[in-house]
């Protein structure tokens, strides 16, 4: 086995790479292309192909794809071969510029809400030359961002790079008053700490619930669940630990900085956390990981699980957004700094953030809001719905003593002299994390903890990136105008948290007084995804977006309908297995398993009249529960026919919420209750007991 070092990035055709391969002129058109977004001229771009060509092709690939994320929220890519004919009827291997740079993949049949017509369905594909291309199963894959004809954002990438665009205006604009002009870029770096699932295969393919929409909707609670919290940090199984070694070594091949796993909370649940990255570069890790976690385990006979809630009653999936803001020079402006003058730069960063947070907590929550996660927020293991930050009692206290105008005295009892100018430097204060919080301060960087495990972390990036270049521009405005800048800061920062500070909340946030009291704050809780999403085509959004030319209006509502269709399409498509589930396995299996015990008393009379209560009470148990079952399963059919009648999508979303899960719900619970009382080897499905410790 190669060591690390040499497997790091050996599938990517990374900067190296390109220094390697390419003639000087061209490596250095490419590297302003990447670094400053500069076109890139045709004849560059063959270069460029063709060194990537044949790169590939050395490494065995075939074929190469522009590898893109469109709406569905996983990856799209469609392959053709370098090959080409030539005169004498043989083949030579050939990549152009124009294929690298530009694709038109017939992608008629992936979402676009409304935005693409089918007659003009080709919408087509664009090199991001800041995401190196890569070598995946023997096909170059070049990441692209996709646009309709008329260039209107079809993907998640395309918006993500905007948002990126808009907060590097922004911040440079705040640094430029600091007196820095030489940050060429600042960027936004995203760490996503991804849970999963793995479970055995053979077990997953026997469950058609998870088969067909990622979790189980049947299942009685194991004897054991995750009470004892010992798997948690766990030693790791033979077979986990293999899938884990090989899933690093792949994705260390594709350049993605693998570092962490553990066991985590719930029996059988994972983490993986990688090394931050720029944001961007990020996303595409993450679905990459995603990609292979599934791949990987399918080859070790396991199942990755990474929908939210795959279990009732048992730890869900969730991804840890890390985001912070660094110079193209690599300082971290979510860092306090060294000097007074760092820490007013820090401080007026940090209350741009919590104003961004406080004005667009309803955008924030809906980033986060599936009709997955919705299992998660607001039950007692997730953050709930409420947005709200985290800050530690040191910066609160900080910024606290700076809005009272009074002195800071810190926990070491050491007199702090508070005004922007002479600010001390401060501890790091990594002792009282807050793991309750949605959004939590950890240092020099901030972890929103309420995304969804199968989340594309494009969306909340978008939100975050947007919402906070919006309040920075807001307070560039205000202070490039001022002719007492030390002073004006001063002021803005005390004012910005003056006004924000409701949304920082050092306590429980599990805790029902905390929802009380939020309410009390005027925090809005957006409880389900239905509730949440219309926040999306509200004018303010619109505004926010249009203005730093993140989302156009018509693209906004085309996200809105695929987000609400996709809401309503998961609801259906659950009652239906669960329908399909409960008349084809369930039923046939509590005959078969009556069929046993009605013959039983017949033979013991026959044999002197034994006693026959055990198998009456059984008999008139099931018989009473299966009664309830064929109600509620007809329930179930007549309440997702009537969603038929429903023309709009809010309706039909809400429908499926009150009324079509309800339903599900109370079917779930008698299907559960007979799974306790029918013989297991009777029972169709393996139990949540089986799956969870079937590793
Ligand atoms: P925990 O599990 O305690 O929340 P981890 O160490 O598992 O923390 O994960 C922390 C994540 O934060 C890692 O992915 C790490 O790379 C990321 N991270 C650290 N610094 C930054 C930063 N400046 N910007 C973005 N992400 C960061
Ligand atoms: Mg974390």
């Amino acid at each position: 086995m190669s060591k690390g070092t040499d497997l790091f990035g050996s599938m990517v055709f990374g900067d190296t790479v390109m220094r390697e391969r390419l003639p000087k002129d061209a490596y250095k058109a490419l590297k302003k292309t990447i670094s400053e977004g500069k076109h890139l001229e045709r004849d560059v771009a063959n270069v460029v192909a063709n060194a990537m060509k044949d790169w590939a092709v050395e490494k065995g690939a075939t074929h190469f794809t522009h590898w893109f994320q469109p709406m569905t929220g996983i990856t799209a890519e469609k392959h053709d071969a370098f090959i080409s004919p030539t005169s004498d009827g043989q083949i030579i291997m050939e990549f152009s510029g124009g294929e690298l740079v530009r694709g038109e993949p017939d992608a008629s049949s992936l979402p676009s809400g409304g935005l693409r017509a089918t007659f003009e369905a080709r919408g087509y594909t664009v090199w991001d030359t800041t995401s190196y291309a890569f070598i995946k199963d023997g096909t170059l894959c070049i990441p692209t961002a996709f646009c309709s004809y008329s260039g209107e954002a079809l993907d998640k990438k395309t918006p993500l790079l905007r948002s990126m665009e808009a907060i590097d205006k922004q911040a440079r604009r705040i640094l430029k008053l600091f007196g820095n002009n030489t940050a060429k870029r600042v960027i936004t770096t995203v760490g996503p700490e991804q849970e999963y699932f793995l479970i055995d295969k053979e077990m997953y393919l026997k469950r058609p619930d998870l088969v067909y929409t990622g979790r189980t909707l049947f299942g009685a609670r194991p004897p054991k669940g995750q009470e004892m919290e010992d798997h948690y940090f766990g030693t790791l199984k033979p077979r986990v630990s293999a899938f884990m070694r090989e899933l690093e070594e792949e994705l260390w091949k594709l350049g993605v900085l693998a570092k962490t796993k553990h066991n985590e909370v719930a029996p059988a649940q994972h983490e993986l956390a990688p090394i931050f990255a720029t944001t961007n570069i990020a996303t595409d890790h993450n679905q990459l990981t995603m990609e292979l976690m599934k791949s990987i385990a399918n080859k070790h006979g396991l199942a990755c699980l990474l929908h939210e809630k795959p279990f009732a009653g048992v730890n869900g999936n969730g991804k840890h957004n890390n985001w912070s803001i660094s110079t193209d020079t690599g300082a971290n402006l979510l860092e306090p700094g060294e000097t007074p003058c760092e820490n007013a730069q820090f401080l007026l960063f940090l209350v741009a953030v919590i104003k961004a947070a406080d004005d667009y907590q309803d955008l924030l929550r809906l980033s986060a809001a599936s009709a997955a996660n919705d299992h998660r927020l607001g039950a007692n293991e997730a953050p709930p719905a409420i947005i709200s930050m985290f800050l530690g009692d040191e910066l609160t206290g900080i910024l606290e003593a700076i809005e009272a105008g009074t002195a800071y005295q810190n926990s070491k009892k050491h007199e702090m002299e508070i005004g922007v100018t002479v600010l001390p430097h401060f501890p790091k204060d990594m002792t009282d994390r807050n793991r309750t919080s949605p959004f939590a301060f950890t240092g020099n960087k901030f972890e929103f903890r309420m995304l969804g495990s199968s989340f594309s972390v494009s969306g909340p990036n978008i939100v975050l990136n947007t919402a906070v270049a919006d309040v920075l521009c807001q307070f560039a405005d205000a202070l490039e105008k001022s002719d007492n800048f030390k002073g004006d800061l001063a002021k803005l920062i005390k004012k910005t948290f003056s006004e924000h500070k409701r949304i920082v909340f050092n306590g429980n946030n599990y805790s029902d007084e905390w929802v009380i009291e939020a309410e009390n704050r005027g925090l809005s809780n957006l409880k389900t995804t239905v509730d949440a999403l219309p926040e999306f085509i509200t004018k303010k959004s619109a505004d926010l977006f249009a203005k730093h030319h993140v989302f156009s209006a018509a693209e906004i509502h085309s996200r809105y309908e695929i987000l609400m269709e996709s809401y309503c399409k998961t609801l259906h498509i659950e009652a239906l297995t669960m329908i399909d589930l409960t008349k084809r396995e369930i039923i046939p299996a509590l005959i078969a398993y009556q069929n046993e015990i009605v013959k039983l008393p017949a033979l013991k009379k026959s044999l002197g009249d034994l006693d026959t209560s055990l198998e009456e009470y059984l008999m008139s148990r099931i018989a009473k529960l299966s009664g309830c079952l064929l109600k509620k399963l007809k329930t179930l059919e007549n309440v997702l026919l009537e969603s038929k009648d429903k023309e709009d999508v809010l309706e039909l979303a809400g429908y499926y919420r009150d009324k079509v899960f309800h339903s599900m719900s109370e079917l779930r619970l008698i299907v559960d209750e007979l799974e306790t009382i029918v013989g297991k080897d009777y029972w169709p499905l393996p139990s949540y007991a089986e799956m969870l410790y079937s590793v």
